[in-house]
């Protein structure tokens, strides 16, 4: 990326269009201020849509909801709202079977659209029913966590976790279109903000050296909102709309997008999928786990693992598995964890390491020796 990085769509307003080629899947995504209220004419171009039934959750619905139902006017009928509980508990089967029924009882028919109106785990779950009723309805993300704006919205993974693991159940199914209203962040509580920012660094991490650099000078501005706030999200879209666009089911190169999601899965998984320790969280601590073990590894220079791991500590995410509050896992927990990620091949799991800061790869058949050794000191200091 340009250090001092030109507008894209408007020089005189922060509104900005990334496209994602997908051919006849293909949509775009429309980042700026103030798009709730104009979600009706976005979506009018989009014709053919009878009617739409909004999906979200109550904290969401309470503090956004008017907003968006005002905005939406007469772009299509609203057959109403399914308000879900908040949490990474609702994306579950009976959630899923719930919302699939009530979708069918508001009347949503093939043509019709699902509006996924929410964090990540509104966006997967409310996805996964528009992939599966009728074998498939109309889906919009109007993603309102950073979390979810940066990332969860847009590739069209849609799914539900088990008690197996996490997203162990899904579907590649794509959006119409996605509405990153960024004003809405303003009110996400500072921790999930903070989370959120863990997968926008990710971006830098994985793939663009001078993003990273960006965001350590920037991070405060993109905190604080405004204009920074809304580059670097545009940035990490268009990030993700390249990787998607290159590998749509994975096959290849979107794994890169798991760096730190290996041991960071496994460690949501130890807590319980909770508050204890939210996704972002998570995938800070694994990304930081990726770097030290890269460096281990000798495929990473220690100054580039340092500085990856200090970013993430300046911002205030955490970085050891010592952080998670109310107890650790030991070393054959997290093991047994990994075994469970879907990204696993016979038995054995996928990793994404580092050769420095944004150069990322996928690396199958790690050492299991070394691995068991590093958790074992990693799991013992705090
Ligand atoms: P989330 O949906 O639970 O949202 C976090 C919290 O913020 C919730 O309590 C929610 O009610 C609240 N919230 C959301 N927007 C708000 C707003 N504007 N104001 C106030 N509160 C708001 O969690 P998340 O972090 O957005 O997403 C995490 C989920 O995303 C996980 O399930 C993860 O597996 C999934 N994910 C999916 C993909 C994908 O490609 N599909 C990628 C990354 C993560």
């Amino acid at each position: 990326m340009d250090a001092e990085p030109n507008l894209q769509d408007d020089q005189n307003s922060n509104l900005r269009t990334v496209p994602v080629e997908l051919g006849a899947r293909s949509y775009d995504i429309v980042i700026g201020n103030g798009l709730l209220a104009q979600s009706g004419a976005l979506i009018a171009k989009h014709p053919g849509t009878a009617k739409c039934a909004i999906v979200t959750d109550s904290n969401v619905a309470e503090l956004h909801l008017d907003e968006l139902t005002a905005g939406l006017g007469e772009a299509c009928a609203h057959a109403g709202t399914v308000t879900l509980a908040p949490g990474e508990a609702t994306k579950c089967f009976t959630e899923l079977a719930r919302l699939s029924e009530n979708l069918l009882e508001l009347g949503i028919e093939r043509g019709d659209l699902v509006i996924a109106f929410g964090g990540g785990v509104i966006g997967d779950l409310a996805g996964f029913a528009a992939g599966i009723l009728r074998r498939g309805v109309n889906l919009i993300q109007i993603p309102t966590s950073l979390l979810a704006q940066v990332d969860s919205s847009v590739g069209g993974k849609t799914g539900i976790n088990t008690p197996q693991g996490k997203n162990l159940i899904g579907a590649f199914y794509q959006p119409r279109l996605v509405i990153a209203d960024t004003d809405v962040l303003e009110t996400l509580p500072e921790r999930q903000f903070r989370a959120g920012y863990a997968e926008m660094a990710k971006y830098g991490l994985l793939g663009d050296a001078e993003f990273f650099s960006w965001l350590e000078k920037n991070w405060n501005e993109v905190f604080s909102g405004g204009a920074a706030r809304i580059q670097a999200i545009e940035i990490c879209c268009r990030a993700k709309a390249a990787i998607v666009e290159a590998d749509e089911r994975e096959e290849g190169k979107r794994a890169l997008l798991n760096l730190g999601h290996t041991f960071g899965h496994a460690l949501e998984g130890f807590a319980g999928y909770s508050d204890r320790l939210l996704h972002g969280e998570a995938i800070s601590i694994g990304m930081a786990l990726a770097f030290e073990f890269s460096n281990e590894l000798e495929l990473c220079k220690g100054q580039d693992a340092q500085r990856a791991i200090r970013h993430l500590e300046t911002v205030g995410l955490p970085i050891k598995i010592g952080a998670i509050p109310g107890g650790t896992p030991t070393p054959g927990q997290l093991m047994d964890l990994m075994a469970q990620d879907k990204k696993v091949q016979a038995g054995v799991p996928a990793f994404v390491l580092a050769n420095g800061i944004g150069e990322a790869f996928v690396k199958r058949g790690v050492d299991m020796e070394k691995l068991q050794d590093f958790l074992n000191r990693k799991c013992s200091r705090k």
